[in-house]
């Protein structure tokens, strides 16, 4: 219906960024956390945390004031404004976000390390990098504060950002 300026009203929610939602994804989105994390959410992974029973999700997506992300029909109705995904494969579940009214944008200068959610710190151009990593003064690299993993901007990141972009 459109409100008393002319504009119409979307009745899907509001969108779903990372400077307002912090997440939580059941454990059967692992991958799916490493995207959104890529994407500058702060998102908690219930398979890191080692939970698995629904109450315990449930309360602890209320307790760090989370968005649920599950594929689990009876989970998803019990936690209020989670969001239930359908699809098995990446990119059709990124195209569910989208849907849900997430912003997907993958950032020049990633926060959150993808494999544990850790904040990121710029390597300065003339630090030592580990073996597995590049020279950081040829690469943008990062360092998680918490594993300790070297993160950089080469040929895995881009493919990563291109099924974010075609979802
Ligand atoms: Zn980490």
């Amino acid at each position: 219906m459109p409100n008393r300026d002319g504009h119409r009203f979307r009745d899907d929610g509001a969108t779903v960024r990372p400077e307002t939602d912090r997440l939580l994804l059941d454990v059967m989105l692992g991958k799916l956390a490493v995207y959104l994390r890529l994407c500058g959410f702060d998102t908690a992974y219930a398979g890191d945390r080692g939970i698995e029973d629904d109450e315990r999700i449930a309360e602890t997506a209320k307790r760090e004031d989370r968005r649920l992300c599950t594929r689990d029909v009876g989970l998803a109705g019990q936690v209020p404004e989670s969001v239930l995904l359908t699809e098995h494969e990446i990119g059709e579940q990124l195209v569910e976000l989208r849907e849900s009214g997430f912003v997907l944008d993958v950032a020049d200068t990633p926060e959150y390390c993808g494999r544990c959610n850790g904040a990121f710190t710029a390597v300065s151009s003339d630090a030592d990098s580990p073996e597995y990593a590049p020279d950081p003064g040829e690469n943008d690299c990062w360092r998680c504060e918490t594993c300790g993993q070297v993160f950089w901007n080469g040929s895995h990141y881009e493919r990563m950002r291109e099924t974010v972009e075609s979802a």
